[in-house]
């Protein structure tokens, strides 16, 4: 006996081979946590998701009441090259992803320039929630979210971190220092149980206001090619 195929089966026929039903029949389920997909250590996982929660959980904050939501972090944790920006903007609040609009496009290239991509640097800010009209951090919140950011640092533990922009340079050396009297340098520092090799480079969203600028990034680029060679660091991929 042929059976009748109703319209409703005929909707349904319709509809897998339009979507490609081999994706509707795979026969293997789908990993939605990829924990260890980057080979994290258990305890640096745990120790950037508890810092992640507390940072969530700050109380009273003008920027998080500003936000969407949270912009932790990008890149490799295992990166030994950590770069701090200084807040998340317009873009990266919807995205939940630093440096992501035009001065992360910058940020890309200065990367690729000395042949490093995002996944083989760690990515952070001093803030990780949106000023308000894209302002900058004020002293009041660059000091509350200083320990965060120095643990986030502890737990990184980069060989070398790259300030990019004052107010990176501000939280993180002193704001008795000029950008432009201290880019160029490197500057051995113990941040909490971290020491490192700091370098401070100018934001790009600064260089794109001052192209005349680059010259002088390039010459910081090229002091952290160096640097990677010199110290022998193995690039996460
Ligand atoms: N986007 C960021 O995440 N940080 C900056 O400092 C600038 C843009």
């Amino acid at each position: 006996m042929v059976k009748k195929i109703n319209s409703q089966s005929i909707k349904l026929i319709k509809f897998y081979s339009l979507i490609n039903y081999n994706l509707i029949y795979e026969n293997h389920y789908i990993n939605r946590y990829k924990k260890n997909k980057l080979n994290i250590s258990g305890n640096k996982a745990k120790n950037l998701k508890n810092l992640e929660t507390s940072i969530k959980d700050i109380k009273n904050c003008e920027l998080k009441r500003n936000s969407t939501d949270i912009v932790f972090s990008d890149g490799h944790p295992n990166s030994k090259i950590m770069i701090i920006g200084e807040g998340p903007g317009a873009e990266e609040d919807k995205e939940g992803l630093p440096f992501l609009g035009r001065a992360g496009k910058l940020l890309d290239k200065m990367l690729l320039s000395i042949n490093l991509e995002r996944k083989n640097v760690y990515i952070t800010n001093v803030v990780n929630f949106k000023p308000p009209e894209n302002r900058k951090p004020t002293e009041d919140e660059i000091k509350r979210y200083l320990p965060f950011l120095t643990q986030h640092i502890e737990i990184i533990n980069p060989k070398i971190l790259i300030l990019l922009g004052s107010t990176a340079l501000n939280a993180v050396i002193g704001n008795k220092e000029v950008i432009s009297k201290v880019r160029g340098k490197w500057i051995q520092k113990k941040i909490g149980k971290c020491t490192t090799s700091i370098i401070v480079s100018y934001h790009p969203a600064f260089l794109m206001r001052q192209p005349d600028q680059k010259k002088m990034a390039w010459i910081d680029l090229k002091m952290i090619r160096k640097k990677i060679s010199e110290l022998k660091i193995k690039i996460e991929k």
